[in-house]
């Protein structure tokens, strides 16, 4: 199957830059990552000839076959599914960074992974911001004292935060909790935390990533929009 990639990708970037431009911001400062669950590798080669340099997975099993296939050279690749305990020592193995340590549990348990594998991985903390039972993630209100604690972990490099928000089909009313988002990264700065970066925003996907660069994302997660809608296999 061809996945028209090309013309996808053209389209993507240019709204991604129109909307940096409208908030004010530097176009570079917003990196893409290709969400490519399902995808298979040979969509993920032609991504990667049409520019694709960041490659984001859900499941651990899913991309260790297809980073064996793939490949490392010139690509990223980033965990943005939930993780588990037990598959942290895969997913140090695996990525050049997690976006989604979600606890103190999860986190020294990739640490001590990371420490065997002699790597400091670079993580974000994934938050909750709406507070959906449903979805994994910190609760904001205890955001700040997780990052404290990972902070002391030697092997993981906090870079930032990540949020999946509640789904809606209008990004308006996913706006605000980008926003807030954004006011989390403002707070947890202000604690001049050491040894950790406050620097990204994983948010935004298809349906709404042009609100989420407009409130300040620094990598947008984005599937469907390249690929095109996803078989549903799982
Ligand atoms: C699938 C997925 C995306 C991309 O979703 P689309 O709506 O297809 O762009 C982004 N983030 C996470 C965590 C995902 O699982």
């Amino acid at each position: 199957m061809s996945y028209k990639i090309q013309d996808n990708l053209t389209l993507i970037k240019a709204r991604i830059r129109a909307a940096a431009l409208r908030a004010n911001r530097d176009p570079a400062r917003v990196r893409l990552i290709a969400a490519s669950k399902t995808v298979s590798c040979d969509g993920i080669r032609e991504a990667v000839v049409a520019g694709i340099t960041a490659f984001g997975e859900n499941y651990i099993q899913e991309a260790r076959s297809k980073i064996e296939s793939v490949g490392r050279t010139d690509i990223s690749w980033h965990l943005i599914g939930h993780l588990q305990t037990n598959k942290a020592k895969y997913a140090v193995r695996l990525f050049d960074m997690i976006h989604s340590i979600d606890s103190l549990n999860l986190a020294r348990e990739v640490d001590k992974r990371a420490g065997k594998e002699k790597k400091v991985l670079p993580v974000l903390i994934q938050v909750n911001i709406a507070g959906e039972a449903s979805k994994s993630g910190i609760c904001p209100a205890d955001a700040i004292s997780l990052v404290r604690e990972i902070a002391t972990l030697e092997n993981l490099s906090v870079r930032g935060l990540m949020t999946m928000p509640p789904y809606f089909n209008e990004p308006e009313k996913v706006r605000p909790y980008f926003r807030e988002l954004k006011n989390l990264q403002a707070i947890i700065r202000k604690e001049k935390i050491p040894a950790i970066r406050m620097e990204e925003l994983s948010m935004g996907m298809t349906g709404d990533f042009e609100a989420a660069v407009e409130e300040g994302a620094t990598m947008v997660r984005i599937g469907t929009a390249i690929f095109g809608v996803r078989m549903q296999v799982r």
